[in-house]
């Protein structure tokens, strides 16, 4: 269940978000999870301060792969 108040969940299920352990950025334990900018940290770290920063962009979501409904042309 998602809705307002609730937190918003990241989806960083891609590969690129895996790197070596490096400690994140917002707890200091090691994590492998990169963000989209790179930054080390936990998906649930990230989930947390996404939660206290409403509005702000420092972790974001992969971009959900969407239909192409535009190819009536292709
Ligand atoms: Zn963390």
């Amino acid at each position: 269940m998602t809705g307002p108040g609730q937190p918003m969940l990241l989806d960083w299920r891609a590969s690129l978000h895996f790197r070596r352990d490096t400690p994140c950025v917002l707890c200091g334990n090691p994590t492998p999870l990169r963000s989209h900018a790179g930054k080390a940290a936990h998906k649930v770290c990230a989930e947390a301060w996404n939660a206290k920063h409403p509005g702000e962009t420092r972790f974001v979501s992969d971009a959900q792969p969407r239909r192409k409904r535009d190819d009536d042309h292709a």
